[in-house]
């Protein structure tokens, strides 16, 4: 059986941030600034503290001003929406993070709804949900793991997407939900399946592009891929890994990764795939939300 290509997600990322290195070099250059980005993390919650910490890394690595502001689970809601009323106006500070989720006692919409749309580098304003769905996806800040999958699908199947078929797995206002709004603005025709779809393998089996974003460890199965599709696998699942040894794990997407190899023309592998993306992918929307507030056009 041909085996599909692999998707390298982390060479595509670093090429991604080698680029906004570059841009942002000259943007240095040209204005005497540098695209800032404010994260902020509420508690200690170890996976957030894991993705605050690279995001930081990662923007200083692409010669952004990076700021973090670490608070403690306690924190009231006022005392963040405070930070986050002094971010908006911080003109040093393009691209305000909050990093979900919110300790209980904190509002998370009221949160989010608070950051200005312009420095929304999440995309998760409800200006930015409404400007990627009606088609303005331009003037929007795109949701970055949808963005970066978007990415992975172009550089494989070339820039034209337009008539493919696309099944998406899951509606998450953070994955599934943008996810299709971008596809259809490619003009693929897209279906949006979730936990509800009936004869879920046979509408996966419909499509030329799967994205997988459920979060159930291997549950597309091989023979649900229509032969030469390609196949995008959002999902992150720790599972238990026996054979490595006992009390360890290994991480896992949400399609069977070996069964789909002999029937898929390409596909994201977990860990590798899509994971990398969205951190590079943040870096581009901090620079885009940069240029945008210095007034200047967005780098195409
Ligand atoms: P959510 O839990 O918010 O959404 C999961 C979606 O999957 C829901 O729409 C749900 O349907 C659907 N679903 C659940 N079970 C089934 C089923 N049996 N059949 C069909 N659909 C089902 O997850 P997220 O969108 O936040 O994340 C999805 C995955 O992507 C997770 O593994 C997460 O870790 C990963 N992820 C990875 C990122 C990365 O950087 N690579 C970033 C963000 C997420 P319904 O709405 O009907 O309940």
């Amino acid at each position: 059986m041909p085996q599909a290509q692999i998707i390298d997600g982390k060479a595509i990322a670093e090429s991604v941030r080698e680029e906004i290195r570059n841009r942002a070099a000259s943007l240095l250059e040209t204005t005497g600034k540098r695209p800032g980005l404010a994260v902020v993390l509420v508690g200690e919650d170890p996976a957030s503290q894991v993705y605050v910490r690279n995001k930081d890394r990662a923007a200083e690595a692409c010669g952004f001003h990076s700021v973090k502001h670490t608070l403690p689970a306690d924190t009231s809601e006022a005392d963040v929406l405070a930070l986050v009323s002094e971010l908006n106006d911080a003109d040093d500070i393009h691209g305000i993070l909050v990093q979900l989720p919110l300790p209980g006692h904190i509002d998370e919409s009221k949160v989010l709804r608070l950051i200005r749309p312009d420095k929304d580098v999440d995309g998760f304003h409800p200006i930015n949900v409404g400007l990627l769905t009606a088609g303005e996806r331009d003037s929007a800040l795109v949701p970055c793991t949808p963005a970066g999958s978007l990415v992975l699908l172009k550089r494989t199947l070339g820039e034209t997407l337009s008539g493919k078929s696309a099944v998406v797995v899951g509606r998450s206002n953070i994955v599934g939900k943008p996810m299709a709004s971008l596809l259809l603005q490619e003009s693929c025709t897209v279906t949006i399946a979730h936990s509800r779809t009936r004869d879920l393998p046979d509408v996966v089996r419909s499509a030329n592009i799967v994205v997988a974003a459920v979060g159930r460890p291997e549950m597309i199965k091989g023979d649900w891929i229509k032969d030469g599709a390609t196949v995008i696998d959002v999902g992150i699942n720790r599972i238990p890994a026996p054979d490595l040894g006992p009390d360890k794990t290994r991480l896992v997407g949400d399609v069977a990764f070996e069964e789909a190899l002999g029937h898929a023309g390409a596909i994201t592998p977990v860990p590798g795939g899509v994971g990398p993306m969205t951190i590079a992918m943040l870096m581009v929307n901090t620079q885009t939300a940069a240029r945008r507030l210095m007034g200047l056009p967005d780098d195409k």
